[in-house]
């Protein structure tokens, strides 16, 4: 596959042809150039190439940039080169589409803002609005934010306002878009002062994203590092043609193959998400779910346990397919094809980020033939297929069928529960619950031996 290209598209006309291979060749101050290494940053990433020295001249960018490019550094960077050179109380706004992605957005703030004392804050939903309202009133320089909760705010904090705020970026803007936040955006920016820049990042240009730009960009100029829907060249891409009923088996016998690797394997829904987790728990392995349905606090612990190496394997629905940023993933397995071809692209991109090498495996059944035809017609090339041997997979069938049998009756017994207290249906966040209390037999029964 080839190299990610990098393009400097001259709206108006930016001289960024010179090879820039250290921050400070880019622009960037000392004082930002020791964060970013101490951050291991050594060189930076085409986006940030391409992005940064139009930011630093105070001109509007739109970064089209692809998952793990390093597009939040290309946007964080020069934001706080104009902070220290103008300090000022809500300086920055930055709009994300979810919460886990603003998360991982304050932190690279945090990190590399450590030094001279910048104070961010998050204001995404599900969690406390009055806590929030305090932290707001102590006037930070950044604001993160997801748009609904923001429009909360706007209405009902007494006091806040966003006219002082001189940079605004929205990030992933096509995943804002698509989520429906048109409205809230458009709210938003209306509050905000015409004497302002702004950045708008993008893993694709969607016609709605253009109006977006169109709307609220002043004479821009585009940046961008990979054609269209290409993925990153580290990453190695394959499938597996299998019948459905085999999914599970054939799961495993990759999982013993691969070894002790971190994993995330995509699920097409909840109940998917929930069985497999339940399904691989049972047969030893260290699997924890992630889904929208989770409450915040479940979701984040998800991830942090994920991160943190204690769960090896993250099972996740499509709303953790983008924006998360999780280090070391090594291996990403689409259990089940997604159903829209620009999610793939996504989802495998949440490995071999910034660099590094890595793995993607789709499984594709015989009903899913037709959607995965779709990626490939997107790709633009055939994805090999990654060996298997049929007889080493089938070893597993019994001990598969048996751990089947148990998530399908552990499944149903939460149900109860769940029903029993009055919730109409089982909820997410139980499986770990309930692998939880597993462990805890083992261990107990262990013990008595
Ligand atoms: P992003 O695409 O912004 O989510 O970044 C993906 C990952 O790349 C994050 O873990 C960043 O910390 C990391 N990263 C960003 N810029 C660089 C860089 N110049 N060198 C190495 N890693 C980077």
């Amino acid at each position: 596959m080839a190299a990610p290209s990098t393009s400097v598209d001259t709206m108006e006309s930016a001289d960024d042809t010179k090879e820039c291979s250290t921050f400070k060749d880019l622009g960037v101050i000392d004082e930002l150039c020791l964060a970013c290494k101490q951050l291991g940053w050594t060189s930076p990433t085409p986006i940030q190439k391409a992005a940064i020295p139009v930011a630093l001249k105070d001109r509007d960018v739109i970064g089209l940039a692809e998952t793990g490019s390093g597009k939040t550094g290309a946007f964080i960077l020069p934001v706080l080169q104009a902070l220290i050179a103008r300090p000022q109380r809500l300086f920055c706004l930055v709009l994300t589409p979810t919460r886990e992605l603003a998360f991982q957005i304050k932190e690279q703030f945090d990190a590399l803002g450590k030094a001279m004392g910048v104070m961010c804050v998050l204001i995404v939903g599900g969690v406390d609005i009055t806590q929030q309202a305090l932290d707001l009133a102590k006037r930070p320089h950044i604001i993160v934010a997801t748009p609904g909760r923001l429009v909360d705010h706007l209405s009902k904090t007494k006091g806040f306002n966003l006219k002082a705020v001189k940079y605004l970026v929205m990030d992933e803007a096509d995943r804002i878009l698509n989520m429906d936040f048109e409205v809230e955006v458009n709210t938003i920016v209306k509050e905000l002062s015409r004497a302002r820049r702004t950045m708008l990042f993008s893993a694709t240009m969607t016609s709605k994203v253009n109006k977006l730009q169109r709307a609220h960009l002043n004479d821009p100029v585009k940046v961008e590092v990979s054609s269209k829907y290409q993925t990153v060249s580290k990453l190695h891409q394959s499938m597996i043609f299998i019948p459905c009923k085999h999914k599970h088996m054939y799961l495993a016998y990759i999982l013993n193959e691969i070894g002790n690797v971190s994993v995330i394997i995509f699920c097409a829904t909840q109940l998917s998400t929930m069985k497999t987790a339940l399904i691989l728990r049972n047969l030893g392995f260290t699997a924890i779910p992630l889904h929208g349905k989770m409450t915040q606090n479940k979701r984040l612990g998800a991830l942090n346990k994920f991160k943190a190496k204690e769960r090896s394997i993250l099972l996740a629905t499509d709303v953790a397919s983008r924006g998360l940023d999780i280090p070391s993933v090594d291996y990403v397995i689409n259990f089940d094809v997604p159903m829209h071809s620009k999610d793939y692209i996504h989802r495998v991109g949440r490995t071999a980020r910034a660099g590094k090498s890595g793995i993607a495996i789709t499984f594709v059944s015989q009903y899913e033939v037709e959607v995965f035809q779709r990626i490939e017609v997107l790709l633009g090339y055939k994805l090999e297929v990654y060996p298997t041997e049929k007889e080493e997979a089938l070893v597993l069938e019994e001990r598969i069928a048996e751990a089947e049998r148990f998530a399908r009756l552990e499944m149903s017994r939460l149900n109860e529960k769940s029903g029993k207290k009055g919730r109409k249906r089982l909820h997410a966040d139980d499986t770990e619950e309930s692998l939880g209390v597993r462990e805890r037999i083992g261990k107990k029964k262990k013990g008595k031996k």
